[in-house]
């Protein structure tokens, strides 16, 4: 368990961050998506989940906003479980495109998208999924959404994805190329709808940062000690966020933080630390990239405070990770 006294100090040094960085200006920011969602520019929630189901909370976590580009982690959790590994790999790779996320780009010499981050490997990702049709589809992608985030009210929000349907032609555009080079099968509207359908399912940060713990705890999740996804599958998932989550500054992104995350142009990252936690951040302003700025330079900051960089000594910052992993989150486990 973590103990009381580190508790209490993640709290704090969350608090601060969050206070920190909410009153930095918007000098980075470069849009917003849609548009409106400027009018949401003050909005910033910042929640983290232990494997131990101790859960951080900081400004607006009960905000609910669409998941994105972040749903493409859990459908490509789906897509492995419905298809197994191998053949998963021979439809979407796993190799990062350095292009951005909705680039008309593919890996030509295996015949398949790069990876399932961008929207051609999150596509086919979606045709993947088992079901008949869209509803079936769309009904197994939030059942087990819903596990992972141990919320049963979880729900696509028709107004967000009649929205997204209706400015579409590039999703359109990349499933008929692809079509048309024999790397998606299928009905290409309701692959599209299967996918947008994914990206209108409304979260808040404090279920987004137990999504992501449920990764941390092998798939399990930490308060329900529901599988979300066959653990075999998870290590799949998190080193694919860690290549390719943050679309072209993914490498930067690797290098400043060196946490596994993914985001999406709702201003969402979801965060996973594998064996220690989940966060889920969400502030609307987005940079060059479409990555949350308030987001990225939390996280950065995080990282730092705590020794959360993957590859780095928690010696050598200035906390160290306290909330140490529980037998609960180790390994063997489930
Ligand atoms: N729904 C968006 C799209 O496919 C998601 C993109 C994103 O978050 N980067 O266009």
């Amino acid at each position: 368990m973590v103990a009381v006294g580190e508790r209490e100090l993640v709290r704090q040094q969350l608090d601060e961050l969050h206070e920190k960085y909410r009153l930095t200006g918007d000098d980075e920011v470069v849009s917003y998506y849609p548009p409106e969602a400027e009018a949401d520019r003050h909005l910033f929630g910042l929640a983290g989940t232990n494997v131990d189901g101790t859960q951080w909370q900081a400004g607006d976590c009960s905000v609910p906003f669409p998941l994105h580009s972040v749903s493409k982690v859990f459908t490509y959790g789906l897509a492995l479980e419905d298809n197994g590994t191998e053949e998963t790999l021979r439809r979407v790779g796993v190799e990062p495109s350095g292009d951005p996320f909705n680039s008309i780009t593919f890996d030509e010499v295996h015949h398949r998208p790069h990876n399932p981050m961008i929207n051609a490997g999150a596509l086919v990702a979606a045709s993947l999924v088992a079901g008949k049709d869209v509803d079936e589809k769309v009904d197994r992608i939030l059942e087990r959404y819903r596990v992972y985030a141990g919320n049963p009210e979880l729900a696509v929000d028709q107004r967000i994805l009649r929205q997204q349907l209706r400015s579409n032609d590039r999703n359109l555009g990349l499933c008929y190329i692809m079509r048309s080079l024999g790397m998606i099968d299928g009905d290409i509207e309701e692959v599209v709808e299967t996918y947008l359908s994914a990206c209108s399912i409304t979260v808040t940060a404090a279920d987004l940062s137990v999504m992501g713990a449920t990764l941390a705890k092998g798939g399990v999740n930490p308060f329900t000690g529901e599988r979300a996804v066959a653990r075999e599958h998870v290590r799949s998932i998190v080193s694919v966020m860690m290549s390719c989550g943050m679309y072209d500054a993914a490498g930067q992104w690797a290098n400043e933080v060196g946490i596994p995350a993914k985001s999406g142009v709702s201003g969402d990252i979801v965060c996973v630390l594998p064996r220690y936690f989940g966060f889920g951040v969400y502030s609307p302003g987005l940079d060059v990239h479409g990555n949350s700025v308030r987001g990225v330079n939390l996280c950065r900051e995080l990282s730092a405070t705590f020794g959360l960089h993957v590859f780095a000594d928690p010696a050598d910052s200035r906390f160290g990770r306290v909330a140490q992993p529980t037998e609960a989150g180790a390994p063997a486990e489930g």
